[in-house]
């Protein structure tokens, strides 16, 4: 149901962004007890499955394939209020909405994922989509990636960036720089390719980072740590990094940015919001830290695991469990153990399935070693995931994978 033309209005559950992580909430909320009032604040018409646009980038999906329209992925017992939250006001149990409309609530769950601080780069909105400038970051320019992968000549630069943490799938950054250099190589075209990192190591999980240094090499790019992109200019085509001894300027052809991101500005400015920004939560319950009725999921809040949809699969079932418990549904509510994962693309055909939980904690899904690349995981990442993605996750369905195992001889 489709309910944008209110005044004051309260329902007993509202969940703010209907994403990857608000919708699975709505939808598995409603499997537990259809009765339940649960109205969803969305002002996008359209949903994506953001995993997917790595492999458009790559030249392995069709984008149109990475999306649906909200009105098909929305519970059909939710009510989908098309709007955005202007501003929260926990102590009063409600929120304000752009068009003006307050909506009250028992409890609130926030799931509105982040921003991503385009405009923090200087130039690069004035030439993203044009001049080799592009970004897997957002639906309309991943094409771009292949496309610039598919006519870069002998000799051309390509250079990859990745901003500081945190950003939302923390590996994004160099599946595009691995794709590329694929195609290139599958090309026979020679170019320099370089890896433009604001950290100090390729993964922050150290078991994967020393095989992620090894694959880096073999393509013979060059990944240049402590470098900040901070200006661009497309005309000239040029990207000029902030370093601990001063600025650099790089000369590209094709230049593939990740900018930094953050909590979006209407969680920072709110009383949900600690000092970094994020909606603070207990990092296993998912509760708010101080209100007891809002819960937080996904990639807008503060707990510290990598910010996934991979996390959000175990995320959701457990915000669900702490809202069943606090309406007096069930007795018990489950925990999050910081479960993420990260499909690295490191060759068209070939995947490193990184997985860990927090602390830097290695598990695995499967009896091998989770740090060697496989061809087997391909199938995972270009079908499988994103048919459970659309027809298990968002449909509030509980996820049947085994138990990732702890490899504590790859933890150290
Ligand atoms: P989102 O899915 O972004 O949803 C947030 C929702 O909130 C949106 O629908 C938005 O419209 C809405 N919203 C925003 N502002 C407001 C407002 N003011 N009021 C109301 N609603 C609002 N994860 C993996 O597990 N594996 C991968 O391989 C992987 N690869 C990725 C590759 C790329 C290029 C990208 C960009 C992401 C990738 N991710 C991956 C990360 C994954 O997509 C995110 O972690 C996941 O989408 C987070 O879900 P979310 O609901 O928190 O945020």
């Amino acid at each position: 149901m489709n309910d944008n033309n209110q005044q004051t209005k309260r329902h007993r559950v509202v969940i703010a962004g209907g994403g990857t992580a608000g919708i699975p909430v709505a939808a598995a909320l409603l499997r537990a007890d259809s009765g339940i009032d649960v109205a969803i604040v969305e002002p996008s018409e359209t949903h994506y499955y953001q995993p997917g646009w790595t492999l458009v980038g790559g030249g392995d999906m069709r984008a149109e394939d990475t999306r649906a329209r909200t009105a098909d992925v929305m519970p059909s017992s939710a009510t989908w209020i098309q709007d955005a939250v202007a501003g929260f006001e926990p102590d009063h149990n409600r929120l304000t909405l752009a068009s003006g409309a307050v909506l009250e609530y028992d409890y609130l769950v926030v799931a509105m994922g982040l921003q991503i601080d385009w405009e923090s780069i200087d130039g690069l909105t004035d030439t993203l989509g044009a001049n080799g400038v592009t970004s897997n970051y957002r639906y309309d320019l991943a094409p771009y990636t292949h496309e610039l992968a598919k006519s870069l000549g002998n000799g051309a630069n390509a250079l990859f960036t990745q901003p500081a943490m945190p950003i939302k799938c923390a590996g994004a950054p160099q599946k595009a720089l691995y794709l590329t250099a694929d195609t290139l190589r599958q090309r026979g075209v020679k170019a320099n390719i370089a890896f433009y990192n604001q950290g100090g190591a390729m993964f922050g999980v150290p078991a994967y980072a020393r095989e992620l240094d090894k694959i880096i090499a073999g393509y013979g790019a060059i990944p240049y740590f402590g470098h900040n992109l901070v200006a661009v200019d497309g005309a000239k085509q040029q990207a000029t990094f902030e370093t601990q001894d001063g600025t650099v300027t790089a000369d590209f052809d094709m230049l593939h940015v990740v900018p930094p991101q953050s909590a979006p500005d209407v969680i920072k400015n709110s009383p949900l919001a600690g000092d970094a920004g994020w909606v603070t939560v207990d990092k296993n319950r998912l509760t708010h830290t101080r209100y007891d009725n809002v819960f937080g999921l996904g990639d807008c809040t503060d707990t510290p695991n990598a910010k996934t949809m991979a996390a959000v699969r175990r995320q959701f079932p457990v915000v669900v469990s702490a809202l069943r418990k606090a309406m007096g549904g069930s007795t018990t509510a489950d925990e999050y153990d910081g479960y993420g994962a990260c499909p690295l693309t490191v060759a068209h055909g070939t995947v490193l399935l990184a997985e860990f939980r927090y602390n830097g904690e290695v598990v695995s899904s499967f009896p091998l070693d989770p740090t060697r690349p496989r061809r087997i995981y391909w199938p995972l990442k270009k079908h499988f995931f994103p048919w459970l993605y659309w027809h298990v996750m968002l449909k509030g369905k509980p996820w049947s994978l085994p138990k990732p195992k702890p490899r504590a001889d790859l933890s150290a």
